[in-house]
């Protein structure tokens, strides 16, 4: 009898002992701080556009970031570090950005990084900041007007990019065929146009605006919606949840609709 009590009491001892420090039954840490990690380094490593006017660019004079996803990215850094400079920015592209927040060389993604079903099993992204929608650049010689005109033409795009499927699907609606021609890059696609491999570079708005010239034109035709989110690393709920909360909160009081006025998107 007075070792079962002695057995309960200690238990019980046990499991205030555990719930005191944060410690389950499972030996894990229940109440680990998100941003542990980050406020130790003392850096916040984000992943951005270093080639997408308006929402991440690398300003070739100065070599500084500019635009709407990097003041994004600075208002995380301020949120963390009560200073907007505790920030290091690493251009990606759509094939090198998921590679990076996987490896954890990131701790996060703001890089036009569209939010679909079948990403959402790979990574956590949060409610979306931002919705651009996939578009067409040509060159002014073509004769090109819209997708109509695109019949048996060759449509150049990125590598692991949603452009693809989503002309295909406006091309299928409009009973049209397409030929398609991967690069890794778009300073690659947008070679390819001016040496006319390809008839159409395809992309978001957003991105094609980096890349038009005298020469070329962005049609009027867009397809698929592009909402885009903050991307984080999928087993990391935690951090995942912090990301939300702030995008969420910035959305509500105006941040956010203030930074895309601002930018002109
Ligand atoms: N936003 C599109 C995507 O996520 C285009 C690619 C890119 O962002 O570079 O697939």
């Amino acid at each position: 009898m007075l070792t079962k009590k002695i057995f309960r009491s200690g238990l019980a001892a046990l499991l205030i002992m555990f719930a005191l420090t944060g410690v389950s039954c499972s030996g894990k840490k229940t109440n680990d701080d998100p941003l542990g990690a980050i406020k130790k380094r003392g850096v916040l490593k984000i992943g951005v556009k270093a080639d997408v006017p308006g929402f991440g660019m690398q300003n070739t004079g100065t070599g500084k970031y500019e635009g709407f996803e990097i003041e994004i990215a600075k208002l995380f850094a301020a949120d963390i570090f009560g200073d907007a400079s505790k920030v290091e920015f690493t251009p990606v592209t759509a094939k090198t950005r998921g590679p990076l927040v996987d490896t954890g060389e990131v701790d996060m993604i703001i890089a036009t990084f569209t939010i679909t079903e079948e990403r959402k099993l790979s990574y956590n992204f949060t409610t979306p900041y931002y919705t651009d929608a996939v578009g067409m650049l040509v060159l002014r010689s073509a004769g090109l007007a819209s997708l109509k005109d695109c019949n048996g033409k060759t449509i150049g795009v990125a590598q692991s990019a949603t452009s693809k499927d989503a002309i295909d699907k406006a091309a299928k609606e409009q009973g049209i065929t397409l030929k398609f021609a991967e690069f890794a890059t778009y300073p690659e696609l947008k070679a390819a146009l001016d040496s006319k491999r390809i008839d159409v570079f395809s992309v978001d708005k957003s991105i094609l605006g980096g890349y038009l010239d005298a020469a070329s034109v962005i049609l009027p035709d867009q397809f698929a919606p592009q909402p885009y989110g903050v991307v984080s690393k999928l087993s990391n709920t935690a951090f995942a949840a912090y990301t939300e909360e702030k995008i969420s909160a910035w959305l509500a009081d105006g941040t956010i609709g203030n930074l895309i006025a601002q930018f002109n998107l």
